[in-house]
């Protein structure tokens, strides 16, 4: 049987690959602490639960708009006027089967084959696969630690060709918590807002996991606003990930196209989720603060635990729940190959014991599932082979562990 070359040009999420080698070794009765998956580890609020259950008793299992149903986008509409000052119609909102489908809508409405997408890196590890599904072609702008991974207005004015159809990047970040403030998003904005034709695709899913103070978003500047698609949705500031709704707001003819694709593919998301999605944008935001707080408590631990690791080099992430450090002073010299970071389209080799060094990303994140029972994510899956992710998205008690376990796995490294 032949597949399609289209599957066989994407790659399987990287997370998801670390996660079941991490259940392997736990099914075997090793203690793994498994720190590589992005999901909060809280339950979802009891107000949420409620709706949902109420909207099974009362039978609300039919099938929805397929934007989602009309109360649920305009209570939306009103998040967005609440909490980020954006004018959006209910017509202009389309909810989806997670961020990542609302994501992957996009895509399929706004690419022709051949057409450009700018990535910032480090990036969210779908955004590449997604254009690529849709026939695009990501190109990918990197950037350092030093720098707190940001990206700059002249990198995005250098990468823009007559093909560029797009850019898309997370704010706060997912690999590296990074944050951009107001006047960055504002020269970024001017970069851009020459070019007409460009869509800006503004992943705001961390909005509410943000320790730096009030969220920003680019559609905010009025000569982007028609073009900018905000993405969002309940998973990460809710702790709704199963739930499986996200959301964006949009111009109204990418918000129908959108409808459209979504209406052969799924329909419309799970009607009884789509409640849950509605008390979550109900809420007072404030009713979440407790998880962001604890998020912060964990990210200060993180970060004094890793300063004391020897030639790791980190920033300190203003908001979402990861760390990106360089460890690339652990790769062993004579082994490390040509830097493969930043090109994104090389796929990673495949999970194996290390037998003769330190490569790249991956050897050192499978030497550390090995000799520290730790898993992460190798920092090649988000386009920086010289990276690994830390998602401290666990118990300050697990964190703390997790990190004398890499100190000391890492200090036998030659
Ligand atoms: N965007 C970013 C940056 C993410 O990290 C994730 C999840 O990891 C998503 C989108 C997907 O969110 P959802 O669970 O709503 O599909």
């Amino acid at each position: 049987m032949t597949l399609s070359d289209r599957i066989n040009s994407i790659t399987e999420p990287q997370t998801i690959g670390m996660a079941r080698k991490a259940r392997e070794l736990k099914a075997k009765g090793i203690d793994v602490i498994s720190l590589s998956l992005g999901e909060p580890d809280f339950n979802t609020p009891e107000p949420i639960k409620l709706a949902a259950k109420k909207a099974i008793d009362e039978n609300f299992s039919h099938y929805t708009h397929v934007s989602g149903y009309l109360e649920l986008r305009q209570a939306i509409a009103k998040k967005f006027k609440r909490d980020n000052n954006l004018d959006f119609t209910a017509d202009q909102i389309v909810v989806s089967t997670g961020a990542k489908q609302s994501i992957a809508n996009i895509m399929l409405c706004i690419l022709n084959p051949g057409d450009e997408v700018l990535v910032p890196a480090p990036y969210w590890v779908t955004y590449l696969e997604l254009v690529k599904l849709a026939g695009g072609i990501p190109v990918v702008i990197p950037s350092t630690v030093e720098n707190n991974f940001k990206t700059t207005p002249l990198q995005i004015k250098n990468a823009i060709t007559s093909k560029t159809k797009a850019i898309i990047f997370s704010s706060p970040c997912n690999p590296t918590g990074s944050v951009y403030t107001k006047e960055e998003l504002k020269s970024l904005a001017d970069a851009i807002i020459p070019h007409k034709e460009m869509y800006v695709i503004s992943d705001e899913i961390y909005e509410h996991i943000n320790f730096v103070g009030k969220h920003e978003s680019i559609a905010q500047f009025p000569e982007l606003k028609e073009r900018t698609i905000v993405v969002n949705g309940a998973s990460k500031g809710f702790a709704m990930t199963g739930w499986r709704v996200g959301y964006i707001g949009a111009s109204k003819d990418i918000a129908q196209a959108c409808d459209k694709i979504q209406g052969q593919f799924t329909s419309a998301t799970c009607s009884i989720g789509q409640k849950a999605m509605h008390a979550a944008v109900d809420m007072e935001v404030s009713a979440i603060h407790p998880m962001r707080d604890a998020f912060k408590k964990r990210r200060d631990i993180v970060y004094n635990l890793l300063k004391e690791i020897p030639r790791v080099k980190t920033n300190l992430p203003d908001g979402a729940f990861y760390f990106f450090p360089d460890v690339s002073a652990y790769f062993t010299p004579h082994l490390n190959p040509p830097q493969r970071g930043g090109l994104g389209t090389l796929s990673s080799p495949p999970l194996g014991e290390i037998r003769e060094g330190v490569r790249n990303s991956t050897d050192l994140c499978m030497y550390l599932l090995d000799k520290a029972h730790v898993a992460l994510v190798a920092g090649d899956a988000f386009g920086d082979d010289n990276h690994i992710r830390i998602s401290y998205a666990a118990s300050e008690e697990k964190l703390i562990e997790a990190m004398k376990r890499i100190k000391n796995a890492l200090s036998e490294l030659k």
